[in-house]
């Protein structure tokens, strides 16, 4: 069942949000050749705790460490370690969650590691435009549909391709709520969209195949073909007013 949040729940989700937000924009600046994503997992946690809030996915499922974070052909679910240095050219995807005040934040940021490819960059850019082109069509009374639609359709036009096998979600009190938010989809079809819907939406670009798999570790997930991923993620909600983008500072 779809939970609808009122403005008061809305406001508690925007604090959470703000959280992840901050921890994001942290460790984005931390970002650089030499350093690992273990780093960056403390700087993530640190700030997380500092505010009162408390990591949403450190223990969640048994997930080992505050963050996700995932190298280059890794799309999503990578696990911080202090044997992952990131190297110059290398993208980064850190994926943070808050939780503080009964709600969950949850969102997701590619980072460029030093200098980079035009083609990562351009992959990066994409991604974060796919999620806009998506946002731009969540209204009340329109379909999931139109909004996977949107965030295919400016994917494809590009070149690349959308992970399927993972999708965003409802978020609120739960980090993973109903509904399910595929960055696919088809105009006019699926859940319609109401008034008080909160939603993590995260698209997931590939520049070659969108097959993915799990690696032995049970979290990483990365591209069959071994290349290049990246991912765009911001809880938002729907209001009688409009969009309210949650994870922002
Ligand atoms: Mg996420
Ligand atoms: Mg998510």
């Amino acid at each position: 069942m779809i939970q609808l949040k009122n403005a008061e729940q809305i406001s508690a989700m925007q604090k959470a949000g703000k959280i992840t937000a901050e921890a994001l924009v942290l460790a984005g600046e931390a970002v650089k050749p030499g350093i690992t994503t273990k780093h960056l997992d403390d700087i993530i946690r640190h700030h997380i705790e500092k505010s009162g809030a408390r990591p949403s996915f450190l223990g969640y499922g048994g997930f080992p460490a505050s963050a996700c974070i995932s190298v280059n052909d890794e799309v999503i679910h990578g696990i911080p370690s202090k044997d992952v240095v990131l190297q110059d050219g290398d993208i980064v995807k850190v994926d943070v969650g808050a939780f503080i005040g009964g709600y969950h934040g949850d969102s997701a940021r590619t980072f460029a590691v030093g200098n980079i490819s035009d083609e990562a960059k351009r992959l990066i850019r994409v991604t974060e435009e796919s999620f806009w082109q998506g946002l731009k069509k969540l209204e009340i009374g329109a379909r999931l549909g139109d909004v996977g639609a949107a965030i295919e359709g400016h994917v494809k036009e590009n070149g690349y391709s959308v992970v399927r096998k993972y999708v965003g979600h409802g978020v609120g009190r739960n980090l993973h709520e109903s509904p399910d938010v595929p960055n696919y989809g088809t105009p006019g079809r699926g859940q319609r969209l109401c008034a008080g819907m909160t939603l993590a939406i995260e698209p997931m670009v590939c520049t070659g195949t969108s097959e993915v798999h799990e690696l032995a570790n049970g979290w990483t997930v990365v591209t069959n073909d071994g290349g290049l991923a990246a991912h765009y993620e911001n809880s938002v909600a729907l209001t009688e007013n409009g969009i309210i983008v949650l994870t922002k500072v």
